[in-house]
């Protein structure tokens, strides 16, 4: 599965980074993450690029339902259900607090709130700012990272976690998933 999906985002990625720059944006590295509820059911896939012009990431996930959910990248890939802890706080390598609209935020790992309309569909495309995957403060260290998302929405300033609520689907990032 990881591989099939990687040979449909690959090519997408590519022509959009061509789209948006004349200057040729060079990709050194991509992952995957399958995403499992947790009950472990498979609920989507996300991934992440170190491109040239930064860090980007693209999800597409089912929700439970309609409605606004917190998401996050977090310390540690490990998910471990049903309450995914294993994946450790925030992922934090500047050591602020939770949230953009906190005056000592924020997390790297913070990411925007995203919406589930009817079809109960979740995408996003993000350019995370001023981070690398790579080298001591990247997200890939030894243990890797991982995204979480949350049953409710991140109100961008509560610490540690934004009143975000449970973990509910959460996918490892690990330089080991290369395909
Ligand atoms: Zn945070």
């Amino acid at each position: 599965m990881r591989k099939f999906l990687l040979i449909l985002i690959i090519p997408v990625i590519a022509s959009c980074s061509t789209l948006k720059s004349t200057s040729a944006v060079e990709v050194s590295e991509v992952l995957t993450a399958d995403l499992a509820r947790a009950d472990g059911s498979w609920a989507g896939v996300a991934t992440i690029s170190q491109r040239s012009d930064g860090v980007f990431m693209s999800l597409s996930a089912e929700a439970p339902a309609a409605g606004t959910f917190g998401m996050h990248l977090h310390a540690v890939g490990k998910c471990q259900g049903p309450e995914f802890t294993s994946a450790g706080p925030h992922w934090n390598p500047d050591m602020k607090q939770h949230g953009r609209d906190n005056p000592m935020g924020a997390h790297g790992g913070d990411l925007p709130n995203v919406d589930a309309a009817g079809d109960r569909k979740i995408t996003l495309e993000y350019q995370l700012p001023n981070m690398k995957l790579s080298g001591p403060a990247g997200l890939l260290d030894a243990d890797g990272g991982a995204l979480i998302i949350h049953e409710k929405a991140d109100d961008y300033k509560t610490d540690p976690s934004g009143n975000s609520g449970k973990r509910i689907i959460c996918g490892v990032f690990k330089s080991g998933n290369k395909s």
